[in-house]
């Protein structure tokens, strides 16, 4: 199979690797990167010598007679990073160890459904201080934060051009945040950041080639080829809900008609929902609440609230089909809170979009179901920070 090679320096490479594993023997890292135990014992003696790994033995592959066989993992330290997902109902934010282990997790409810910048970064500030006073640190233990919004992200520039959450638009927002918090700060699509997790600490471990689809307030798509993240030319990100599955179709909240987010996505379902429940549309019930009552309704048997989740899940099934015939991937990965309406994804909707793949009666590409909370996708926007860190340390322009 065809494989990017990888470019990071293979001390950098044999410090994830065992990061990765949690702990590892040394024949392991030179198996896994397929380099001589010769050079693992060079660089990790290194990396010991650096405080950065250590040796502990290795109680699973203990022997009976004679010394414990002996592996490594990554030093305990009292650095960490901070990971943050912000979104128009709460935020969330973890903190992790250097070596990937969640120390803490705390969450702001949002002050407005859409805020300034200003408004942003001071919630921001306010949910770090509350990550913080709940993991018994000070702020000089960070090392890097990384964060995670909706919309268009510019990682490589760091500047936020739309998002759903933001009223203002083409905000320099990370450089806004490192001046404000005097930390390095990574910021990126959160779709994307959720694609990391998977790949770093989830069903993606070990998979090359896989899409991650998130439906939430939105439609988002992350895609990992050949074990890396796809940002495409300009970096934006995968927009798979403002792709279009209808002309002259449902009016999206992008302005345009027809992207599969106005069928599929939360604001999608409420436009309905507030018909089918006859609910007074001057009714200021949110859309969660709305959500969770077409649910309820759906569950007792209510015939039009069935048929909204079930027309949704059709103009899904049109969505993952174009992915599978464009893209192969090995699984796609549907996650997101919404994933807990099971209605979206019935047997008869991917029985639908297997329907409309070519060449006919080929084998299924597994579709996995993850209702994860917002702390994944924390989780994804501490990993970028940590890699973040890592690169600093060990990569090619370390000292
Ligand atoms: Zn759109």
């Amino acid at each position: 199979m065809l494989s990017q090679e990888d470019t990071r320096p293979l001390r950098q490479q044999v410090f994830e690797q065992v990061r990765a594993a949690g702990h590892m023997p040394r024949m392991d890292v030179a198996r896994t990167l397929d380099i001589s135990p010769g050079s693992v014992t060079t660089i990790t003696s290194d990396l010991i010598t650096r405080g950065l790994l250590q040796e502990v033995e290795d109680s699973q592959r203990g022997t009976s007679r004679g010394r414990p066989p002996i592996a490594l993992r990554v030093a305990p330290c009292s650095r960490f990073v901070v990971g943050m997902k912000l979104s128009d109902e709460r935020h969330t934010a973890i903190l992790l160890d250097l070596a990937g282990t969640v120390i803490a997790e705390a969450q702001l409810t949002s002050g407005a459904l859409r805020q300034s910048t200003a408004e942003v970064l001071a919630e921001v500030s306010t949910l770090i201080k509350k990550l913080l006073q709940k993991a018994g640190q000070e702020h000089d233990s960070i090392s890097a934060v990384g964060i995670g919004l909706p919309g268009i992200v510019d990682a490589g520039t760091g500047v936020v051009k739309w998002s759903p959450v933001m009223t203002d638009t083409d905000i320099p927002l990370r450089e806004l945040l490192m001046e404000q918090l005097d930390l390095p700060v990574s910021l990126d699509n959160d779709t994307n950041l959720l694609t990391l997790a998977e790949l770093w600490f989830g069903a993606g471990r070990g998979t090359s080639n896989f899409v991650v689809v998130t439906i939430e307030r939105g439609v988002g798509m992350g895609l990992v080829l050949n074990n890396r993240l796809f940002r495409g030319a300009l970096g934006p990100g995968m927009e798979l809900g403002h792709t279009k599955v209808q002309l002259d179709g449902a009016l999206c909240r992008c302005g345009q008609r027809g992207c599969l987010e106005a069928y599929v996505a939360d604001y999608a379902l409420v436009r309905e929902a507030g018909t089918a429940l006859d609910r007074d549309p001057r009714s200021n019930s949110s859309a969660v609440t709305m959500i969770e009552t077409l649910y309820e309704e759906a569950n007792a048997g209510n015939e039009a609230a069935l048929a909204i989740f079930r027309r949704a899940g059709r103009f899904l099934s049109v969505g993952l089909a174009n992915i599978v015939q464009l893209f192969d991937p090995e699984r796609i990965i549907l996650s997101g809170e919404r994933m807990r309406y099971d209605y979206l994804t019935t047997d008869d909707m991917l029985a639908e979009m297997n329907s409309m793949i070519l060449p006919a009666g080929r084998t299924p590409t597994p579709v996995d179901i993850h209702a994860w909370g917002g702390s994944v996708w924390a989780k994804g926007a501490a990993a970028l920070a940590l890699s973040e860190v890592t690169d600093a340390l060990l990569g090619e322009n370390a000292a």
